[in-house]
This record gives structure tokens, sequence and C-alpha cells, in this order.
């Protein structure tokens, strides 16, 4: 944690994260959803990106020696716990991750075969505070080990979370924090590339709002070049075009230029890395 926010605080590029979605279904629909899930739809099977994932991991480990986190959320991906168990074998098996982060309610499926594959060195499960009941109480209890609960302060307004919306609002924080310090700024450097496997795109960030690197049909090793020229000035043209615009937050700028929506399916995230020329020139 307290290296975390030293990053965040020199904002210099981590290089030692990778997130991977596979699908956005979800049966429960949260109002603050930053990604906007497909709420109460069976899970989908759009693996394609598992093979590009592991070469991100490789490349990225090769050009600047990190262990790699591998986060992996959605939706929530123990809708098909068969599939989590099948990246865990493969994160156990890979010798650059160090830690296999999964995001999950711990409603919808047993994490007991991840965490047999993984053991306390290399899981963390994040639960979702707002959806535990009862029965999460007592896996809540069982996985204490490695469970930690999600407890970022920061309120994203993107997604069904978008300002605006009723029942969601900018903490206190977010509020006075001038843009540009962390909480209220543009956090890519400190994030890491997602691969989403819904729509066959790679973000410049964790979130699918933030601007398209590549897709499925780049290499790795094309995608990592964009990413790294991107990281050198992206987020400080969305800190300034947030602070014109009187943004809460930067991703706002990303939520509102992207116009994603998961729910409309496939390609409507067209905001590509080409548009931040016109972007910033206004
Ligand atoms: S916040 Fe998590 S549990 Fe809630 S709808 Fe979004 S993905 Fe599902
Ligand atoms: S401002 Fe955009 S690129 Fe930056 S962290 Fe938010 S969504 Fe990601």
């Amino acid at each position: 944690m307290a290296q975390s926010l030293w990053q965040r605080l020199i904002d210099k590029p981590t290089y030692d994260k990778l997130f991977y979605v596979p699908f956005w279904d979800c049966p429960y629909g949260c109002d603050f959803c930053c990604v906007d899930s497909l709420p109460g739809k069976p899970p989908s099977f759009p693996d394609s990106g598992e093979a590009l994932l592991f070469n991100l991991v490789d490349e990225l480990y090769k050009r600047h020696g990190n262990p790699i986190e591998l986060h992996l959320y959605g939706g929530e991906p123990m809708m098909r716990r068969s599939y989590v168990e099948h990246l865990a074998q493969k994160v156990d098996a890979h010798p650059h991750i160090a830690q296999f982060f999964l995001y999950t309610t711990l409603r919808s499926g047993s994490p007991e075969g991840v965490f047999q594959t993984l053991g306390t060195e290399k899981l963390t499960i994040i639960v979702n505070p707002d959806t535990v009941n009862e029965k999460v109480e007592e896996r809540l209890e069982q996985y204490k080990e490695v469970v930690k609960m999600y407890d970022n302060p920061v309120f994203f307004p993107t997604g069904r979370g978008a300002v605006g919306e009723e029942g969601n609002q900018p903490n206190l924080l977010q509020r006075i924090l001038p843009i540009g310090l962390p909480g209220r700024s543009c956090f890519a450097r400190s994030s890491g590339l997602l691969v989403n496997g819904q729509q066959g795109t790679v973000h410049l960030c964790c979130l699918p709002q933030s601007p398209i690197v590549g897709t499925f049909h780049d290499s790795a090793e094309k995608l990592l070049d964009r990413y790294e020229e991107a990281l050198v000035d992206i987020p400080k043209q969305i800190n300034k075009k947030a602070r014109e615009r009187g943004c809460v937050h930067p991703c706002q700028v990303c939520n509102s230029e992207s116009g994603y929506k998961s729910t409309e399916g496939v390609g409507c995230n067209n905001f590509d890395l080409s548009a931040w020329g016109e972007i910033v020139a206004i």
C-alpha cells in the first residue's frame, strides 16, 4: 500500500500489472459499477485474448524485469469457475507471475480450486463489500488468509457509476483535491494494460473506458511499444482536459470520449489512441 501510494505520487510507470477480463457478464448490476457490467446474463466465452495475455506477461518482464501481478476481473469471473481454475494452473506454472488477484463477489462459485492451486503465497481475492451476504461471510472467514475487501476510496465516474446517475456522487476527497494529485488524477501509469476479451481490445489502463492501444490482432511487442509511448503524455493530457471541463475525476473524460457501454456489445468503444491528437488540440 505504502509503495503503491509512493508510486502514485511520483507518477512513474510501474510496468508490473496486467488486467484480464474474459467477459463483462455479472448477475448483480450494482448501480456504482464502474465498468458497466452486463447484469443478469449467463457468462460468455470470449477467451481469445488468453494467448496474447501471456505473451504480454513475457514481453513486459523481458523489457522491465519486474515480477508481474495478474488481475482477473469482470463481470463476475467466478460464473466460470472452471475457466478461472484453468487460468490459476497457468499462473502457477508461469515463472514471471508473482501474484494472481481475483476480483469476485464470492457468491457465484467457490474459490477452493484456485486456492488449492495457488495457496497463500500467490493468491489474493478482492471482494466487493456491497454484495456480501451470509454465505459470503462464511467464505470470508474460510479464505481469510488471502481475502481483502475492496476498499478503494476513489469514486470512478465511469460505467453505471458515472456522475449524474442516481445515488452516485463523488466523495469529499475528490471534491477538494486539485486534479493531478493521487485520488484525482489519471492513474494509468500505476495501473496496467487491460486485455478485454469481450471486445477483443487492449486498453491503456484497467478500465474499458480508457483509450484503446490495439487489438488481439497486434503482437505483444507492438502493443507494448504503443503503451510505453502513450504513457509519456496521455495521462497529462487527460488531466488537462479534466481541469478544463471541471470534471470530478479525469476518468470522466475517458467515459464521455469513449461512449463505452459493455451492454451495447462488441466494438462500442472506438476511442483509440489516434483520437488523442484532435482531443488534445481543442
Ligand atoms: S460492481 Fe462487480 S458485482 Fe457489482 S455489477 Fe459490477 S462487476 Fe458485478
Ligand atoms: S483517466 Fe482514462 S486512462 Fe486515466 S485512469 Fe481513468 S480511464 Fe484510465
